[in-house]
């Protein structure tokens, strides 16, 4: 804190030149002092004023009229015309260089304003009696005073009116005669009452600077605080607390007008493998770039807020239609799609948009949010689109889903989930080797639904570990009548494979099953939900360890990190059937395959096709040297009696090397040992 003595007042060369911190600083207090002063300032004069007239009326009788009068009306002009313009400037918004002007001038008027009324008085003296002298030292007194409280807060002027008080009174002991020793006497306790003020003056100006300079540091403190709550550290965008805010202030704000905005949110696609590939460095030079491209695109028409991750949220306040919404946002696709040269690469990402719109999709911030978020995870899933607007369809699916939670939730699910399998076999041998487990549910609300709608719900729900060990006791219980040369693959939710609560019930449940561990294989989707990539490895490894395989299923879907591949203990990976529908006719698909297929020969794990529907893709997937392969070619899933029947008519089959046929299934009467099909 520094320390100060009036001599600063007279410092003209500062030690060093001064931040724009200290600069603010001086600025904030010298706006504070004036107007401390300010507020003062008529009380002042109009005293003065009032004690200049009493004084004047005193001596009417004694002293001449210019003296009585003139002189008066001439300093009264003075105080008048600077009331004036107090009154006239007094709701004048103030700049620290208005202000430091103001008091520039407010110290220039200190000397000739004091002297003139010092110097009247003076004047007056050699008129008139003892008790008009009386009369002129306290109003000298008095009047300074009252001056020097007023002018406390600007300490230049009060030093110079105190200064010229004291000089008028050593002047008044001069020139007063002998025999007024009282006068005398008088003037000398007020020169020593208004010296004293002189010192109380300067403590209490010490102590109101560092009231001031406390309270612009708690100011600063409270502002960096509000900077650190409210900002992206890493982007220097708005934080999802600020974002938050500021949308419910568009609501609130526009609710009146109905005025319509849009919302964004912003998940950039393929920021994973950057981070995987490049590292966290490069990871968040990208958000960085990613975040200036962003601001520079939204400029005047929208305002962007980092959420997290690689999710960022658009509010769009330009007035456009649907059609220039999706072709503002089409344009934000482009402009990230570009290459960023970062570290010595050149990384490319896209990015996903979902958008909603306000008043006329939601009309609360919670809403407009939910519904943006869901427009971009739909489109994430299925439309693949870079934009997507919520739409009613959309909002069917919402009402859809929350009655499937509802009825999920109220489900008793031992009795209303049950299990199918679907054959893996082994193309060498043309042998059934294994069944994925696949979930059922009959609910007695909503009918049959499928595990693709109701998983990801329970997902989303927190209800998944109930409904996986659920599934998981009734498809060890099969999978202990079956042969023990036929393995269980069994589908695990990320939120599964990411609790170790659950891994570790899972793991007991195997252990009293009496299925050998190394008959199992959990499949685990890589879903944008393998965030917590440390725990699911840490979990994998117990299965591992227990002598459990774990299959990467849906590989290639688009959500695929090669840390995962390179991270997790996996045994086999599943190539997602989207790749294999039409293999035979796509040279596309055919070399995406055939990679994959490579790089799990290098990782030396296993590789299953799945989604084999007809024997043009087989045939095709076998040319191009595929293992192990699941379709509706081979079979549907089917319940556990006719997993039962599959297996023993292969075992028939073996024996007799005849044509055998699977029970029927919704899609017809499928072969197993497939070889004879031709
Ligand atoms: P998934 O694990 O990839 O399972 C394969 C899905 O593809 C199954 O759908 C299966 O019926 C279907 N499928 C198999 N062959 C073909 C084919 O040739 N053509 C076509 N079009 N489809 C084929 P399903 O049973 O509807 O399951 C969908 C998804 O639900 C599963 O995909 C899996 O991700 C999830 N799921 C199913 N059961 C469970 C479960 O017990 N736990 C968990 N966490 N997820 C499950
Ligand atoms: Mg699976
Ligand atoms: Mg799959």
């Amino acid at each position: 804190m520094p320390r100060y003595s009036p001599f600063m007042l007279f410092r003209t060369q500062p030690k060093a030149l001064p931040t724009a911190a200290e600069n603010e600083e001086s600025g904030f207090q010298l706006m504070v002092q004036y107007q401390a002063f300010n507020k003062q300032l008529p009380l002042m004069y109009c005293i003065l004023l009032c004690n200049t007239w009493i004084l004047s009326c005193n001596h009417l009788e004694s002293a001449p009229h210019w003296l009585t009068l003139y002189i008066p009306l001439l300093l009264s002009l003075v105080c008048l015309s600077r009331l004036g313009f107090w009154f006239k400037t007094r709701h004048q918004a103030l700049t620290p260089a208005l202000v430091q002007r103001r008091m520039r001038q407010t110290n220039l008027l200190a000397a000739p304003v004091t002297l003139a009324f010092a110097g009247w008085a003076i004047m007056l003296f050699n008129y008139g009696d003892t008790s008009t002298r009386y009369h002129i030292a306290g109003y000298l007194a008095l009047t300074m005073l009252c001056s020097l409280l007023c002018l406390m807060h600007i300490r230049v002027a009060a030093i110079i009116v105190t200064v010229i008080a004291n000089l008028s009174f050593v002047i008044l002991i001069f020139t007063s005669e002998q025999g007024q020793s009282s006068v005398l006497l008088i003037t000398i306790n007020i020169v020593i009452v208004l010296s004293g003020m002189m010192l109380m003056l300067y403590f209490y100006y010490r102590d109101f600077v560092q009231l001031i300079q406390s309270h612009i540091q708690a100011e600063t403190l409270s502002r960096e605080n509000f900077a650190l709550a409210n900002l992206d550290s890493l982007t220097q965008l708005p934080n999802r607390r600020k974002f938050f805010h500021d949308l419910e202030r568009h609501c609130a704000d526009n609710s009146s007008q109905q005025q319509r905005f849009a919302l964004g949110i912003l998940d950039l696609d393929g920021f994973k493998p950057v981070n995987d590939l490049y590292g966290h460095g490069t990871g968040d030079k990208l958000l960085y770039a990613v975040s200036r491209r962003l601001e520079n695109i939204c400029a005047e028409q929208a305002s962007v807020a980092r959420m997290g991750g690689d999710e960022f949220a658009i509010i769009i306040t330009a007035n456009m239609d649907e059609a220039a919404l999706m072709d503002f946002c089409t344009q934000i696709g482009k402009t990230l799609r570009n290459p960023y040269a970062i570290n010595n690469h050149m990384v490319h990402i896209s990015a996903s948009i979902g958008l909603a719109i306000y008043p006329d999709m939601a009309q609360n911030a919670h809403d407009l949010y939910e519904f943006a978020d869901y427009a971009l995870y739909h489109g994430k899933r299925n439309t693949r689109c870079d934009v997507t607007l919520f739409s009613s369809d959309h909002r069917k699916l919402i009402v859809r889903d929350a009655n499937i939670e509802q009825a999920l939730r109220r489900a008793v699910l031992e009795q209303e989930l049950s299990v199918f399998f679907q054959p893996i076999i082994a193309l060498s041998s043309e042998r059934t080797v294994a069944f994925e487990a696949l979930a059922r549910w009959h609910s007695s609300e909503l009918g049959i639904v499928s595990p693709a709608v109701f998983i990801p719900i329970a997902e989303q729900a927190g209800l998944i570990s109930d409904i996986t060990l659920a599934l998981l006791a009734k498809a060890l219980q099969v999978a202990r009548s079956w042969p023990e040369d036929i393995r269980l693959a069994f589908n695990l939710s990320a939120h599964d494979i990411s609790t170790r609560r659950v891994v570790e019930r899972i793991m007991l449940m195997l252990q009293q099953s009496g299925v050998d561990p190394q008959r199992v294989e959990f499949e685990i989707t890589e879903t944008a939900g393998l965030q917590d990539l440390a725990q699911i490895k840490w979990c994998s490894e117990q299965l591992r360890q227990m002598g459990c395989g774990i299959t990467l299923d849906d590989f290639g879907t688009g959500f695929s990190s090669f840390r995962q591949l390179h991270e997790l203990p996996l045994t086999k990976i599943k190539i997602d059937r989207c790749f294999i529908r039409d293999i035979h006719s796509n040279p596309l698909s055919r070399k995406i395959v055939q990679s994959l297929m490579t790089l799990s020969c290098d990782m030396q794990i296993q590789c299953v096709l799945e989604g084999v529907e007809n024997a043009d893709e087989l045939q095709c997937i076998q040319s191009m040297g595929a293992e192990l392969a699941q379709g509706y070619y081979f079979s549907q899933p089917v319940p556990e009696v006719m997993s039962h029947s599959l297996l023993a008519k292969q075992a028939d089959a073996s024996s007799s090397e005849n044509t055998i046929q699977t029970p029927e299934n919704h899609l017809g009467t499928v072969d197993i040992t497939f070889k004879q099909r031709g």
